[in-house]
């Protein structure tokens, strides 16, 4: 074969090389083409990586396996790139470079030690060109010195352009290999992502599923036409029946009539976005065994897309709710007629005492009047035994009359019609006077009461009321103080209130009573009435009249007798 034929045959199988191969494999099949044709010794190429741009020899032929990093750690060494030799000035021209003797070559001292083991002395440098990119150089050595001809030139300036493309193919296959890798291992992924969105679909189907079967609450579903596609276990167990009997039939089957009208206004309100909300309804449903029950029945539009395709409805058994509800109403009901019948029967015996009262204290007033007029010997003389007889008709109408006035009270306070006449009060005249009232009785038990009053402002209020308080008090005190005790009563005045407190040296109060007397009819001990008189209705009287005041009264006890308060705001706290 003559030599330009072979330099084409070089060229084609060049251009022919397998491209799926390791990338090193290719190029030095590349490298041995070439040496062989033009009988070179060795050869090399260098690449400028795509991405980094870094130089770096990336395969040689006939120069032993380590060669191209036994390069690169002699320009480390001398601490130079790569391309401070003559492939830094192809590189940067574009054109190639011949050196004639690599032992002259000033740019090759930092490989002159590799040049001298392994033997070459003229290296031609081509450049591999892309268009006007010079991504390599593809060099020859030759070992003796040799002056390359312009055959070889052009040769290795071709073979070097056929490996440029070589090269840049390549790449693009492993390029188009990794993207196809990639491209599988996604699809991989997404297989993965797609098996398990099934997994969880199945999953949560199921979980459905068992929430709805095994819900308390019954739950099914309708067809557009209201026939049952679905029912849980709870909606069987309301209906009275099985799955069979239910699915297929129609919602009509187990309502009543009223009840299905209730039903399909429902429906329609939701149909037309009026019931959004579910709003419950209640119906009767009738069982599979004729029994009929309350349920209250929320539904829910099914849709896809604009079409409605049946409904969701939740129930819950309201019958005994709808029951208990009903006699609730009726015990109400009761109530309140037993209640207006006790408030007529109480206004009948207000009523009553009221009119009783009045009948009663005008023929005692009367008699005490007559009976008066005959102790004091105004009709004729009356003898001793006479004179005791008679006093005691009048201490005896006395209580019948104080008692009858306490009634009197009593109705009008339930009356509200406790009639106040209020002005200004001196406190100490209200005590003087009851004191000098009350003076005869604690005579005649020979009991002392003594006063200790501070000069004090005058209140707001009815003298004749605070009379009948302090009388009523001091009359309880000489009622419950055994012969010769003492009684004291004081008053003074603090920021706001004027406090009147009257204590005794009498049986005392137990403390769990102290509040408990102030009720009306309260009598500590039933008995007291017998033995004291009275009818338990002066301390609640009292109450009423202090507390018109806007003022507070209360007892105080220690075992040795007791001591009743009265607070009364002061007049200048009442105008404020
Ligand atoms: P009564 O007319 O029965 O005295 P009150 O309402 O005035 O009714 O008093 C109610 C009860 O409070 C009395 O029955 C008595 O038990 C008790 N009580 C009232 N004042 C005193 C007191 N100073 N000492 C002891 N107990 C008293």
């Amino acid at each position: 074969m003559d030599d330009e034929k072979r330099k084409l045959k070089a060229l084609s199988d060049i251009a022919s090389i397998d491209i799926t191969l390791e990338f090193k494999e290719i190029l030095q099949n590349i490298l041995k083409i070439a040496c062989e044709t033009i009988n070179a010794n060795s050869a090399t190429i260098i690449l400028v990586d795509e991405e980094t741009d870094e130089v770096r020899m990336a395969a040689s032929y006939g120069l032993g396996q380590d060669y191209p990093e036994r390069v690169h750690e002699a320009a480390r060494d001398a601490g130079v790139p790569l391309t401070y030799g003559p492939s830094g000035i192809v590189l940067k021209t574009g054109k190639y470079y011949i050196v004639q003797n690599a032992f002259e070559e000033p740019r090759g001292k930092p490989w002159l030690h590799l040049t001298k083991e392994l033997g070459f002395s003229s290296i031609l440098f081509t450049p591999m060109k892309r268009g006007s990119k010079v991504i390599g150089l593809l060099n020859v050595y030759m070992a003796r010195v040799h002056r390359f001809s312009e055959d070889e030139i052009d040769f290795v300036t071709i073979a070097a352009s056929q490996a440029a493309s070589i090269v840049h193919n390549s790449r693009m296959c492993s390029r188009l290999i990794n993207n196809i890798l990639e491209l599988e291992q996604y699809e991989g992924r997404l297989e993965e992502k797609v098996k398990n969105a099934y997994k969880e679909l199945y999953e949560s189907e199921v979980k459905y599923r068992d929430l709805f079967e095994e819900a308390d609450d019954p739950m099914y579903t309708l067809d557009t036409g209201g026939y049952f596609q679905t029912i849980n276990n709870a909606g069987l167990k309301a209906l009275r029946c099985t799955k069979e009997y239910v699915i297929g039939s129609h919602m009509s089957k187990w309502l009543t009539p009223e009840s299905l009208i209730v039903f399909m206004e429902l429906l329609q309100k939701q149909i037309s976005g009026e019931n959004q909300f579910e709003q419950p309804v209640t119906l009767e449903i009738i069982c599979k065994n004729g029994e009929h029950r309350l349920s209250e029945i929320r539904t829910r539009i099914i849709r896809e897309g604009d079409r409605i395709t049946g409904v969701h409805g939740i129930a819950r058994d309201v019958t005994e709710k709808k029951k208990l509800e009903q006699k609730i109403r009726e015990y109400h009901e009761r109530l309140r007629k037993s209640c207006e019948d006790l408030i007529e029967a109480d206004r009948i015996k207000t009523e009553f005492i009221s009119n009783i009262t009045h009948e009663l204290l005008t023929p005692l007033t009367s008699i005490r009047g007559f009976t008066e007029l005959i102790y004091d010997e105004t009709t004729g003389k009356v003898n001793d035994e006479q004179k005791k007889s008679l006093d005691i008709i009048l201490r005896n109408s006395d209580r019948l009359i104080r008692l009858i006035k306490d009634l009197l009270d009593i109705s009008q306070l339930e009356k509200n019609k406790f009639g106040m006449r209020f002005g200004l009060v001196s406190i100490g005249d209200v005590i003087s006077k009851c004191m000098q009232d009350m003076q005869p009785q604690a005579k005649y038990k020979e009991i002392t009461i003594t006063r200790d009053i501070k000069p004090l402002p005058r209140i707001w209020g009815d003298g004749e009321r605070l009379t009948q308080v302090i009388t009523n008090l001091l009359s309880n005190a000489i009622k419950f103080t055994p012969q010769k005790g003492t009684i004291t009563i004081t008053a003074k005045e603090s920021q706001n209130e004027v406090k009147i407190s009257i204590t005794d040296t009498g049986i005392g109060i137990p403390h769990d009573q102290l509040s408990r007397i102030f009720e009306r009819f309260y009598q500590i001990d039933g008995s007291n009435s017998r033995k004291y008189g009275g009818a338990g209705l002066g301390l609640s009287i009292c109450k009423s009249i202090v507390e018109s005041h806007f003022g507070s009264i209360w007892a105080e006890s220690n075992g040795n007798g007791s001591t009743f308060n009265i607070l009364l705001p002061k007049l200048e706290c009442i105008k404020n």
